[in-house]
């Protein structure tokens, strides 16, 4: 696979085109190559972020472009290995850096504080990040009192991928078919589709109506904090009632829904680092077979511009028209409601 080449800090600009909405306009900073653009486009009054029924949907979604203005995949183009320029600079004679200390890029999907699920659309080409629907109805979860939406920046990292058809040996459940979960406990509020790099730390085994669903726990590299925090137990001491609260907020933030609570392995203790890396790169090699069409991609959509030995590899005139033709057609409904 073809690395993203260096980070550079910078301010992205992210402008709207929706459709009979009014068009805003921010700038986001990240750490990355890679920013946003809020692509599109169906749009109505009423669009806030509680977690009331909303009987009108409103919907958008983020296209990912690098910042020379190439459209990418978020799941398949960004690399799950974050390349800082300190580590380019390390001379080639001092020790590689331990898996450990090793940065990895989280994909943004939905802010802390807030309640709309956004999340990377894997069956969609080139993953856009939207809005999860249930039944025409835009999905938001639930306040789990004492809390206010999620209570992390929750995201993915990208390159992974939780295989439906492999069991886990502890759990003996399978994979939930998505890229792998990860809470950043950092204290800036990030942005969806926002790209950070992330210290990992620890890992949670959920599962979830009987599917794996491993909730990594780490965070963002430019936190002020993050030099002290190397360890889930670091965590334990200097974040009292962190960690049980993340464990109480995956158990029940369903319940509202109907739901049963969700269930846990290790009698939902959290797992050290290592542990979590182990898992991290299992599921990145699950990601390599999918796209190397080892798997059956069950409706997944690897369309990528960037993974060399991908067959579902596209230029980047290709990805452009797969954007501009979605925009068309979303313009067209649009038209006629
Ligand atoms: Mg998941």
């Amino acid at each position: 696979m073809e690395s993203g080449g260096t980070l550079k800090f910078h301010f992205l600009v992210v402008k709207s085109f929706l459709v009979g909405a009014k068009a805003v306009e921010i700038s986001v900073p990240v750490s990355s190559p890679f920013c946003l653009r809020l692509c599109l486009l169906r749009s109505t009054a009423g669009n806030t972020d509680s977690s009331e029924t909303h009987t009108t949907p409103t919907s958008k979604a983020q296209v990912n472009k690098t910042s020379d203005g190439k459209y990418i995949s978020p799941f398949h183009d960004i690399p799950l290995i974050a390349e800082t320029e300190q580590a380019n600079d390390v001379p080639a004679k001092k020790s590689k850096k331990s898996e450990s200390e090793v940065l990895y890029n989280m994909v943004v999907e939905v802010p802390r504080w807030s309640n709309a699920k956004m999340e990377i659309a894997i069956k969609e080409p080139l993953n856009p990040i939207k809005q999860d629907e249930k039944k025409g109805k835009l999905r938001y979860v639930a306040n789990i009192f004492p809390h206010k939406g999620y209570i992390w920046n929750y995201g993915a990292l990208p390159q992974t991928w939780e295989d439906p058809g492999q069991k886990d040996k502890e759990t003996n459940c399978c994979g939930d078919n998505d890229p792998i979960d990860v809470c950043d406990i950092g204290t800036q509020v990030c942005s969806t589709g926002q790209v950070i790099q992330v210290k990992v730390l620890g890992i949670l085994a959920m599962i979830d109506e009987g599917e794996m669903d491993w909730k990594v726990i780490a965070i963002n590299a430019e936190d002020p904090d993050a030099k002290n925090l190397n360890s889930i137990e670091d965590v334990r001491k200097n974040r009292p009632g962190h960690l049980e609260a993340t464990v109480e907020w995956f158990r029940k933030y369903k319940v509202p829904d109907g739901k049963p609570e969700n269930k846990f392995g290790f009698n939902g203790e959290f797992k050290d680092k290592d542990f979590a890396v182990e898992i991290i790169k299992s599921t990145h090699e699950h990601w390599r077979a999918l796209v190397q069409k080892q798997k059956n991609t069950g409706g997944i959509d690897c369309k990528n511009t960037l993974c060399c030995d991908s067959p579902f590899r596209c230029t980047t005139d290709e990805a452009r028209e797969v954007v501009q033709s979605v925009r068309t057609s979303l313009a067209l409904v649009s038209h006629y409601w």
